[in-house]
């Protein structure tokens, strides 16, 4: 569903990813661990083009290259994200927030995209908390209700970039709840996290970054229980 070639990123002589090859089948969920400033978050923000690269480099979605021009909002219809910041509508209802992008993008009637914004918070958790502002949510309701709002519009890929990161501690497992329910679904999920429970147990695949480039990848029996490279290695014994 999404191969990315030779992928290659500087920010002005800086090299920030090194080419990596790396391809994700449909259904897949794939878990991208590293150190800080491995190039992780770049990496997944490259695959809807929130950050250009290099123009040797190829990323498809699902057959369509990933390219600036008229195709480029075709990918990011199939590709949702969910951010460690929510970056919700403050100024919107939670429920509002939902019904958005399939209305404004996708044109759907109101009463439809709220009967289908209502479902989706039922499905994450909230649903009594439509009619509130994200600011009255807890952080981990708030990111209940972004991951939501991506599932509004049917991607076929869901990134996210350390989703749980700015979550109080008690409000972790309930997002990470979510996603593992969300991941038994048969969507396509690429997931930045610290949380290595949460890779051991939910990812088909683990893949460990680091420098820009893909030092390892594989199931996560392979990656926690028998590391190949030393930095692997150094790495979960840091975090572990
Ligand atoms: P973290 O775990 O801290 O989120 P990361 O693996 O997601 O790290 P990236 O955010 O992808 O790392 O950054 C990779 C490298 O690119 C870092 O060295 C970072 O300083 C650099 N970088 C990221 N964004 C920019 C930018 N806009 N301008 C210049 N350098 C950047
Ligand atoms: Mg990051």
């Amino acid at each position: 569903l999404i191969s990315i070639r030779d992928l290659r990123k500087s920010y002005g002589t800086f090299a920030v990813l090194h080419g990596i090859d790396l391809d994700i089948a449909e259904g897949e969920v794939v878990c991208v661990i590293g150190p800080s400033g491995s190039g992780k978050s770049t990496l997944i923000r490259c695959i809807n083009h929130l950050e250009g690269f290099s123009a040797e480099s190829a990323i498809t979605v699902d057959g369509i290259k990933v390219q600036p021009g008229a195709a480029l909002a075709r990918v990011r219809a199939e590709v949702g994200m969910v951010f460690q910041s929510f970056n919700l509508f403050p100024h919107m209802t939670v429920l509002r927030n939902v019904m958005l992008a399939p209305i404004r993008v996708r044109n759907a009637a109101p009463a439809e995209a709220e009967a289908k914004a209502r479902d989706l918070l039922a499905r994450v958790g909230i649903a009594e908390q439509a009619e509130k502002y994200p600011g009255q949510l807890s952080g981990g309701q708030q990111q209940r209700v972004a991951i939501a709002r991506a599932l509004a519009m049917e991607p076929k890929v869901l990134l996210f970039d350390e989703p749980t990161s700015a979550l109080d501690p008690e409000m972790v497992g309930e997002v990470l709840d979510v996603m593992k329910k969300l991941a038994g679904t048969g969507v396509t999920m690429v997931v930045v996290t610290h949380e290595m429970g949460f890779a051991r147990q939910v990812a088909d695949r683990v893949i460990f970054m680091d420098g820009g480039r893909i030092v390892e990848s594989g199931t996560p029996a392979d990656i926690f229980d028998t590391p190949r490279h030393e930095r692997t290695r150094s790495f979960l014994r840091a975090v572990l």
